[in-house]
């Protein structure tokens, strides 16, 4: 059959095409490393590490990663298979020889038959004549691709930035400290009049507030990372070096607000969270974007009343980014709806808007299976979205709220429908919130594995 192209031979494009070879299909494979370098790579290999040698847990019990590690491993994933050759000891994460690791995958698609590696960096599309592609050029896409790719979605859906206010996981926010209302009791986004979380502060509590973002340490940009401020994404703390009431009148104004355990006392700040999956699971810190080191916002957004005890899903920052507004642009196969039917180009990757090494390829082994089935003459659904799988393509695709902001997320439990683990042992004893919180994620985990199962077998 004809070949499906990928363009970027990184961690999504490298598990594309070993996932469509391994189903007969040629593939040629190309990366642009080799003829023009990126900001971030050292190497000429497929699947450089950019930064950090880690997968990060291998817990598949207890952690969402170590789940999607899981899957992967019984998708026959090549990007697992080369990181457990070439693991060195770092605990309960699968961290990898990083030199070895990229030198193994990009031996096995160099010397793979059905894969044909062209070093030239793609430009355009629209002046090639493949009709089933994957552009898979990651968060340093070169920029003549992304004149291309902003060319076919339109204005405002590709975005070079992501700033990200810290997100946190519902049920552990202490509702008797907060509630639930939208200022002026306006609709929020999906239309829900009480779309928002509120925290209220008194004022000793915003004074050493100030002073905790004041003090705390922030992450330096690169050089080359310079990230522009754009109105209505100035980090936090940037915005308290303006002044110690600037968030009083900025993301954290008390206004339109009544505080129902509190009716009487007027709040000196109140901080904002907006729902922010379709599955009402996370919520984010609405405009909370920081350069406070991960660390540091830990500590600091605890001091915040109702979440003392917070579980984030992911913490804020504001990276140099390539990625696409998913949701609006691709359809549930990961094509580009607006060339479609004429054209399969699909996205794979950190571009869609995953974040992370392990997520760029579990994107990247959907796409190459969809596109797969395809040049095969059949069709492959989405995974259920009970697996870690399928909660990535969610987040991409439908999952994310209408009327929210898409930004790129790791993988997290919070992505996948929760279930309700029981409140009582065997004798009826009360089981304490951690056990609980262990037993969920242990009962998510295991539903996802037997569902993704059937899903595999499909193809
Ligand atoms: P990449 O792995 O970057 O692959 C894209 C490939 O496309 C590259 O090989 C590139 O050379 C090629 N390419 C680009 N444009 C073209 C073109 N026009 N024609 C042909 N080829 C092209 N994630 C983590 O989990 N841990 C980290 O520590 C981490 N650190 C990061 C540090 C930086 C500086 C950045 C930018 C990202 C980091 N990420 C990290 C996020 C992300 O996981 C990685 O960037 C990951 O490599 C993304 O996988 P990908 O396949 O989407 O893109």
């Amino acid at each position: 059959s004809e070949p499906i192209h990928i363009v970027g031979g990184g961690l999504a494009g490298s598990e594309a095409a070993w996932q469509i070879v391994q189903r007969g299909v040629p593939v040629v494979l190309h990366e642009m490393r080799g003829i023009k370098p990126t900001n971030a790579h050292h190497t000429s290999d497929f699947a450089e590490l950019v930064c950090s040698n880690s997968f990060r847990s291998d817990d598949w019990q207890f952690n969402a990663v170590g789940l999607l590690h899981e899957e992967m491993r019984r998708g026959g994933s090549l990007i697992l298979a080369c990181a457990d050759k070439h693991q060195v000891p770092a605990g309960g994460a699968l961290a990898v020889d990083r030199d070895g690791f990229s030198a193994a995958v990009t031996e096995i698609l160099s010397n793979h038959p059905l894969i044909t590696v062209v070093r030239e960096e793609v430009t355009t599309l629209a002046d090639k004549p493949w009709d089933n592609v994957i552009v898979a050029t990651g968060p340093l896409t070169s920029e003549s691709l992304s004149q291309f790719v902003l060319d076919v979605s339109g204005e405002g859906q590709l975005s070079f930035f992501d700033a990200i206010a810290p997100i946190i996981h519902y049920d552990s926010i202490d509702m008797s400290k907060a509630w639930k209302q939208s200022r002026y009791d306006k609709e929020g986004p999906g239309g829900d009049a009480a779309a928002y979380i509120n925290c209220p502060m008194d004022k000793d509590q915003y004074e050493a507030f100030i002073d905790a973002l004041l003090a705390g340490p922030k992450a330096e940009f690169k050089d080359w990372e310079h990230v522009p401020y754009f109105d209505g994404c100035l980090p936090i703390e940037v915005m308290a070096e303006r002044g110690r009431e600037t968030l009083r009148y900025g993301p954290m104004k008390p206004v339109g607000l009544t505080n129902p355990h509190n009716p009487t006392v007027k709040a000196h700040a109140i901080i904002q969270l907006r729902q922010d999956n379709a599955l009402g699971t996370l919520y984010n810190m609405v405009g909370f974007q920081t350069k406070l080191k991960h660390g540091a916002q830990a500590d600091v957004f605890r001091m915040i009343p109702g979440l003392e005890n917070a579980q984030f899903a992911r913490l804020g920052g504001l990276h140099r980014n390539t990625f696409i507004q998913s949701p609006k642009l691709l359809d549930r196969q990961l094509r580009l709806k607006a060339l479609f039917p004429d054209k399969s180009v699909r996205f794979a990757g950190q571009l869609t808007g995953v974040e992370g090494y392990v997520e760029s390829a579990a994107i990247g082994l959907l796409a190459g299976r969809f596109a797969a089935a395809q040049a095969l003459g059949t069709s492959l659904p989405a995974p259920p979205e009970s697996t870690a799988l399928g909660a990535l393509i969610n987040h991409i695709t439908i999952g994310h709220l209408e009327g929210g902001s898409f930004q790129p997320m790791n993988i997290n439990y919070g992505l996948l429908p929760p279930l309700d683990p029981p409140k009582v042992d065997e004798h009826g004893k009360k089981i304490p919130l951690k056990e609980r919180g262990r037993a969920k994620k242990r009962l998510m985990s295991l539903r996802a594995l037997n569902d993704v199962q059937e899903w595999l077998n499909l193809a």
